[in-house]
């Protein structure tokens, strides 16, 4: 099959079978590139469209494409996914019994499947292979490649069996995918799963419709609902938190409040866990408080804003936890709320980790780096991109490029707060956490100041120039500009060696001062992707909805299954009044025109 044949065809299955008109950034250069048998490992944000790249050239080629996968609670819906495009689709896992496993190895034996979803540790059972060895292979998916690093997850001894793939069919390509952009964990893949031979497609990881908002942490639930109330209404959202405590007062708070929320986190039990995950899934505009176990692999294309509580402890984590807002391109929020007391929690909880220094010292590395973009005064969207080794332009999409924070000298202020801890350290040989150092800068006159008679020291009421909330902020940017630093179970305060810089006068403080009014969502927010859809449009957007979670729960499949948010809205807008001129809206394929072209159709001169 020579290149071009290899482009026209996959781009009448683009057409006929997904109903695109086109594909996206990389993706035609590596269909292309695996359609011919060549080996790929593909680098490509959340919501970049990965599964095309294996799903179009596994329709190309002959023979079944095999998926790995290590997302065993989400093959169902990817599976149900693929058959409403008509596509013949199949998986095995742990979940079925024999005669379900016994019917989805017939099917392939018997040719009868374009694709083959398999949990990771199928491939170790010799039963698997030698299934395999009887039908025809047309390539092998390998989804979540980060798996097989060492920052991988349990799936992690099955994923290093992969590399044994290619000896065993050296003729049938493999394509590794993830979203993780790190180079370290990039180049530990192509070691790891033997794909020394593979070209490499980076895409960028930017996510132009996500709108990246940092916010100092008042009371975070209230602010939250602000958030949801102002700008998500009846929007479908993962709210993100440390704890399993807070995970549980935050989803109560919201259903108090007239949010429908639920909980989910590692210490419900499986079922519960199971049936939450479905409902978001399947249910239009529910909102999911979770801790960090909650999102890997979730496409649920409509996730309108990620919200964190807490903050993460890397960028990475941070992007990929966003990552999961906005995949069908649509404007999106990440929102997170971050204080002082972050950052001394999670200081403290690297000091106790356990594991040698040099873990510890990655960990602070992370963190440091988490805290950069949480204090800056540039574009995150720049900073996030500069992070992962790409470059990037102001993009007007993000709390600092809508309303500019100011920089200020905050060289005084920082050595008053600076001395505060000397005086303390020296005079008294005492150390207190943040709340005694501001009192005293302050001048507050608590028992705990006269029981210490701390209004005796120096420093005592020099800082009246600063609220206390302010004075907030400037102890957690010194945190994060190391400055300063915490220890021991209280978060007490103490000097580091650049402290003595600025306490010296050998050193500026620059400090970020807050906007004072906070970003919002502009109107009309920036997306190269979004449908735009006239107001006059959304009752009829809003009865296609309807139509959507009916059709969806009877046939027990999530909604974006039906169509998708971006396709309805078209739908609302152009109003087709033929099967053909819908079958031309991005999203209907042949198959969703035949199953679901006449109830569109009615659903539109009904209305
Ligand atoms: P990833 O696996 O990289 O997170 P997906 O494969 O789930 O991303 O794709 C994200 C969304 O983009 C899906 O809803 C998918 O249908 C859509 N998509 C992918 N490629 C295209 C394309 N060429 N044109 C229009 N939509 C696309
Ligand atoms: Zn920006």
């Amino acid at each position: 099959m020579t290149s071009t044949e290899t482009v026209s065809d996959a781009l009448g299955v683009l057409r006929r079978v997904f109903g695109y008109d086109s594909f996206r950034g990389e993706q035609e250069a590596i269909i292309s590139h695996v359609v011919d048998g060549g080996d790929a490992l593909v680098l490509m944000p959340t919501g970049g469209g990965k599964s095309l790249c294996y799903q179009i050239p596994s329709l190309v080629r002959e023979g079944v494409g095999v998926v790995i996968s290590p997302l065993i609670a989400l093959m169902q819906d990817q599976v149900d996914a693929l058959r409403a495009l008509g596509v013949r689709a199949g998986f095995l896992n742990s979940t079925q019994d024999y005669e379900q496993r016994r019917e989805v190895e017939q099917a392939f034996l018997a040719g009868e499947l374009d694709l083959l979803y398999l949990a990771p540790e199928r491939l170790r059972l010799e039963s698997t292979v030698s299934l395999l060895g009887r039908g025809k292979v047309a390539l092998f998916a390998i989804d979540e490649a980060h798996c097989v690093s060492q920052w991988g997850h349990d799936f992690r001894p099955d994923y290093l069996g992969l590399s044994e793939l290619h000896e065993r069919w050296p003729d049938v390509p493999r394509i590794a995918l993830t979203a993780t952009a790190t180079k370290a964990t990039h180049e530990e893949i192509a070691t790891r799963l033997n794909l020394g031979e593979a070209k490499h497609f980076v895409a960028s990881f930017d996510r132009p419709n996500i709108q990246y908002r940092i916010v100092p942490k008042n009371s975070p639930q209230k602010q939250l609902l602000e958030l949801l109330r102002t700008e998500h209404a009846g929007d479908a959202g993962i709210v993100y938190c440390l704890s399993r405590a807070s995970v549980e007062k935050t989803a109560e708070f919201l259903s108090a409040n007239g949010i429908p929320a639920v909980p989910y986190h590692a210490g419900l039990d499986a079922r519960t866990r199971a049936k939450h995950q479905s409902r978001f899934l399947r249910e239009d505009g529910l909102v999911v408080v979770a801790t960090i176990a909650f999102g890997m692999g979730i496409d649920k294309p409509d996730v309108r804003f990620v919200a964190h509580l807490d903050l993460p402890k890397s960028v990475e984590g941070y992007y990929q936890e966003t990552g999961r807002a906005g995949r069908d391109g649509q404007p999106s929020t990440a929102w997170l709320a971050y204080g002082l007391q972050d950052v001394v929690q999670q200081r403290k909880m690297i000091d106790t980790s356990e594991g040698d220094d040099a873990h510890r010292r990655r960990l602070g590395q992370h963190l440091d780096a988490m805290l950069a973009l949480c204090e800056t005064i540039e574009c995150r969207r720049v900073q996030l991109l500069n992070y992962f080794g790409q470059q990037g332009e102001r993009c007007g999409n993000c709390d600092t490029c809508l309303a500019p924070p100011e920089s200020w000298d905050g060289t005084v202020v920082a050595q008053k707060l600076l001395s505060a801890v000397y005086r303390l350290a020296t005079e008294r040989r005492q150390k207190f956490g943040a709340g005694q150092s501001i009192d005293i800068l302050l001048g507050k006159q608590t028992p705990k100041v006269s029981q210490h008679r701390h209004d005796e020291l120096t420093v005592f009421g020099i800082g009246t120039e600063l609220s206390e909330s302010e004075w907030r902020g400037v102890v957690r940017q010194l945190l994060a500009q190391g400055l300063l630093a915490v220890e021991g179970d209280y978060g007490t305060l103490v000097l580091t060696e650049a402290s003595g810089e600025v306490l010296g006068r050998r050193r500026e403080v620059r400090l970020r001062r807050e906007p004072k009014r906070a970003a919002k969502a502009p109107k009309t927010a920036k997306s190269k992707a979004a449908v735009e859809m006239p107001p006059e449009a959304a009752p009829l957007f809003e009865r296609l909805r309807a139509w959507r979670a009916e059709t969806a729960k009877d046939q027990g499949v999530p909604a974006y299954v039906i169509f998708h948010d971006a396709t309805l809205r078209q739908i609302a807008t152009e109003r087709p009044s033929t099967l053909e001129q819908l079958g031309g809206v991005s999203g209907v394929g042949e198959s969703k025109l035949v199953k679901y072209g006449e109830a569109i159709l009615e659903t539109l001169s009904a209305a």
